[in-house]
């Protein structure tokens, strides 16, 4: 498949997916290119393909992308862990962040930032050690610490998925995180209105798109 053709077919399964969900009528799926597979023309294709969210997961992949599609209309992703001491590299171009993880990133975020930058907070809903992201016992005692930030918007959360889950399983850690969303949105806390949900991948995004995501991250279905 080329593509163009792998475009149109995300295209077609994300608006079926959403033509049953009363919840999207006034809030679409935005798909987020992921593009950390291939390079800068390649990536080109892609927003000329009609995908103008692009994501990166490293910080040299993004400035990278960043630098040779300036000429296009963009809006920019980090989905990826943040160093601290790179937070000054790169904040200031991203449109949102998907992975802050901790009081202590958000603090050099909002140090750095020039501007009110559109943050996640990265959930780790399936307890696994090797994934990055607040546990669900961690996010509810430091939430009120991210309201201070007046350089974060929290706009909301974001998780991935452990590989291997069975569909039983997955549909269950969707609906514990998009709870805990609508629960912190209800706190009506400053600086997070956490109205949006960043999950769903190339093997997923269907399932996550039914159960609540606003943002879906895709890579590998449009470019093999
Ligand atoms: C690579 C990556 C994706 C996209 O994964 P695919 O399975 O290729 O669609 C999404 N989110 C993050 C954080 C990633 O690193």
């Amino acid at each position: 498949m080329t593509l163009i053709e792998n475009v149109d077919a995300v295209l077609k399964q994300v608006s079926l997916t959403e033509k049953h969900l009363a919840s999207k009528e006034n809030h679409p799926t935005t798909i987020v290119g992921v593009t950390k597979y291939v390079d800068a023309n390649k990536a080109r294709e892609l927003v000329l393909a009609g995908i103008t969210d692009i994501g990166e997961n490293r910080v040299e992949l993004f400035l990278d992308k960043y630098e040779q599609l300036a000429d296009l209309s963009v809006t920019w992703h980090l989905i990826g862990t943040l160093q601290r001491r790179k937070v000054k590299d790169v904040i200031n171009l991203v449109d949102y962040f998907h992975a802050l993880d901790s009081v202590k990133l958000a603090q050099e975020i909002d140090k750095r930032a020039t501007h009110r930058i559109k943050c996640f907070l990265q959930v780790n809903i399936s307890g696994e050690s090797s994934k990055h992201g607040l546990s669900l016992d961690e996010l509810n005692q430091v939430l009120p610490e991210f309201s201070r930030f007046t350089n974060i918007e929290i706009v909301g959360l974001m998780t991935m998925m452990p590989l291997g889950a069975t569909e039983v399983e997955l549909a269950d850690f969707f609906d514990q995180v998009k709870a805990l969303q609508k629960s912190i949105a209800n706190q009506k806390l400053p600086n997070i209105p956490c109205t949006e949900l960043s999950m769903g991948m190339s093997q997923d995004y269907q399932q996550a798109i039914k159960h609540g995501a606003t943002f879906v991250r895709i890579g590998s279905k449009f470019f093999k």
